[in-house]
Parts: C-alpha cells; sequence; structure tokens
C-alpha cells in the first residue's frame, strides 16, 4: 500500500478527541531571507513558547553560519580565501557540502552549490541579472568538481578563480531537520515546521493526518492538490517565489548550471521524503533537470514521492503516489 493510501486509511479510522487542556500555538518569524513558523500542540503555552523559539533559535545560528549574505559567515570566509588556498572549516559546514556533492552526483550536475558563481549576480528584488558577456565569462567556475574537501584537514578549497558557493538550495531542509530534533527533545508529539517553501509534519493534528496544499504556481492563494500526509519532509521548488519578468522572461532564483540561467523545464516541483535536508536538496534538483530524467532519477530512490508541475502547466506524480483524483478535495 502506498503511503497515501495509508494515511487516508489512517485519516478514516482515526479519533478525534484529544485532551480538553491542550491546543495548537503558532509563531512565526522572519529568519534566512524568508518566513519560518512553527505550530505545535501543547498543553502548556510557557512551555510551547520555550520550544519555538529554541526553534527560531537554531534557523538564526544556521543563517549566521551559512548565510552568503553576511561577510562574516563561515560560508563568505569560504568564498572570499578558498580560491586561494584551502580553508579549514567546521564539521558541520563540511558536511552539508559533502552532502551537497552526493545530490550534484546524483543528478550529472543539475544541483551544484557552485551556481552561485553566477548566481550571486543575480537580485530579484532589485531586478538584476547579469549580461550574456558576464555569464559567458563566468561559467566555467559553475562546477562542482572545483570544491577540493579534505577529509582529514576539514579543509575546503576552490581549483579555480571565481567560483563561489551557496547553500540556499539545502540549508533550509537542514535547518527544519534540527528544529525537528529540538521539537522532539522537548517533548512535542504533533508539530508543523515550515521555513519559506520547506517543511516538516511531526505527529498528527488532532488525530488526522495534516492536510498540506501545494500552491497553484500561477495562480496566488490557489491549491492544486491536498495531500495528507504525517512524518514526512515536504519540500517545494518554484519559479513563482523570487523573480522578475524581463523582456517576456521570467528570471528566478533558481539556476541551471548549464547555462548560467534561471531554469525553464518547470513551474514547481515537490518532493516528500523522511528528511528535509533531502527533500530540499532533491525539490530543487528535480526542477532544474527535465521532466523525463527528474521522474527517473525519484524512482530510483526508495522513500522519496514527487509531483511535479511542468512549463506546460501538467501535473506529473512519481510511481509512489496513489492516482491524483482519489487525493483531491
Ligand atoms: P527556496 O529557497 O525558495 O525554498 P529552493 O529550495 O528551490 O527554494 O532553493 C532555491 C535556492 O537554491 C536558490 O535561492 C539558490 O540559493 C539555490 N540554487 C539555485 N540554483 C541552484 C542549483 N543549480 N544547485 C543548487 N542550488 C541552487
Ligand atoms: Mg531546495
Amino acid at each position: 500500500m502506498c503511503r497515501l493510501h495509508r494515511l487516508l486509511l489512517l485519516s478514516a479510522l482515526a479519533i478525534t478527541a484529544t485532551d480538553a487542556n491542550a491546543e495548537w500555538y503558532k509563531a512565526d518569524r522572519a529568519i534566512m531571507g524568508t518566513e519560518v513558523s512553527v505550530e505545535l500542540w501543547h498543553d502548556d503555552i510557557t512551555h510551547a513558547e520555550l520550544c519555538a523559539e529554541q526553534v527560531f533559535t537554531e534557523m538564526r545560528r544556521i543563517d549566521a553560519l551559512m548565510s552568503p549574505f553576511k561577510p562574516d559567515s563561515e560560508l563568505s570566509r569560504i568564498n572570499t580565501q578558498a580560491a586561494d588556498g584551502p580553508v579549514i572549516i567546521s564539521n558541520e559546514l563540511f558536511a552539508l557540502i559533502k552532502e551537497s556533492l552526493k545530490y550534484s552526483e546524483l543528478s550529472s550536475g543539475a544541483f551544484d552549490i557552485t551556481f552561485s558563481s553566477v548566481g550571486y549576480l543575480y537580485d530579484y528584488r532589485e531586478r538584476k541579472n547579469p549580461s550574456d558577456e558576464v555569464i559567458h565569462k563566468l561559467l566555467p567556475a559553475i562546477n562542482y568538481h572545483h570544491l577540493l574537501l579534505d577529509e582529514k584537514n576539514h579543509s575546503i578549497r576552490f581549483s579555480m578563480q571565481g567560483t563561489r558557493i551557496d547553500l540556499g538550495g539545502i540549508a533550509k531542509g537542514y535547518a527544519i531537520d534540527n528544529a525537528v530534533t529540538i521539537l522532539k527533545s522537548c517533548g512535542i508529539e504533533h508539530a508543523f515546521v515550515k521555513a519559506g517553501g520547506d517543511s516538516y509534519i511531526l505527529g498528527d493534528r488532532s488525530g488526522q493526518p495534516w492536510m498540506l496544499g501545494i500552491q497553484h504556481p500561477r495562480q496566488q492563494d490557489k491549491v492544486v492538490v491536498r495531500l495528507p500526509l504525517s512524518n514526512v519532509a515536504v519540500s517545494t521548488s518554484g519559479d513563482y517565489e523570487r523573480f522578475f519578468i524581463e523582456n517576456g522572461e521570467r528570471i528566478h532564483h533558481i539556476i541551471s548550471p548549464k547555462t548560467g540561467k534561471s531554469a525553464t523545464g518547470n513551474w514547481s516541483t515537490t518532493v516528500i521524503g523522511d528528511n528535509a535536508t533531502t527533500t530540499d536538496a532533491l525539490s530543487t534538483t528535480l526542477f532544474i533537470l527535465d521532466l523525463k530524467s527528474a521522474m527517473a532519477l525519484v524512482d530510483k530512490l526508495p522513500g522519496i514521492d514527487a509531483i511535479i508541475i511542468d512549463a506546460q502547466g501538467e501535473m506529473h506524480y512519481s510511481k509512489g503516489l496513489m492516482d491524483p483524483a482519489e487525493v483531491t478535495h
């Protein structure tokens, strides 16, 4: 039985009655350049607040470490020094960069944190993008093979001048996973944590699975499908979050390493899996791949499901998901 079938069955059997004194607590903050929200079930408001604050503190810590916009972040130190020689870095950053390379290998370079060698020149708020000439010059710096990790010294070096990295395609998922660990050790059993397009659903919602809506990529406030889910991570990458239109072309934040320009094959990609680091990296990866390669990748990864809305607005479900008609409400 697939995951959604199981969940639908679960929801039909569920008893809605729960502790009469308990209630949902919700808080949100602007961190990591996005909205972070925590919703959790509690019977002690003070404790709920404390747990949510611990999550926000962790997200701020990760942002301070990994933001490409903060000149004093560890990531910025790498970007300014690693082309000149090895830079010793924290175990945490070393591990996440290594994890990123796993998705580069899996996708033959569609996911590539060195996209930033060109990507840093885009500013979606200011409607800025690099000229074709500049892209052409910097494109050779995009290549994850330029990242030389030394396991023994925990250092990183760039084999090419001009190479830069950005963990924007995986760091929010990593932050969500850390948040879930914090909530569990805080004694929380039911929660929904979200940072931009990445989320984790812990437990259920008052005896029912959470109904997670996938946004219509071209009509704000419209949901294309609702999925009943619990104890899973869900990430969506879309071309409608950070973008501007120039000469009829949508310039957005997911960059094809082949062209140095915004990927054009899909409108949105959603990945469901057991941890958010994976679903975050994979949703970005699938967005860049063409539909056939994206679905072939998903189908070979155990425990991963995906919903892709292609550039014609057609929805595609991975094999692990049931007929969409049965989950649309
Ligand atoms: P969001 O950040 O809105 O949750 P995604 O998870 O899809 O969306 O990540 C998009 C981010 O991924 C971009 O803002 C950028 O930091 C990073 N990114 C863009 N292109 C690539 C790429 N080819 N490989 C890895 N990361 C990328
Ligand atoms: Mg992502």
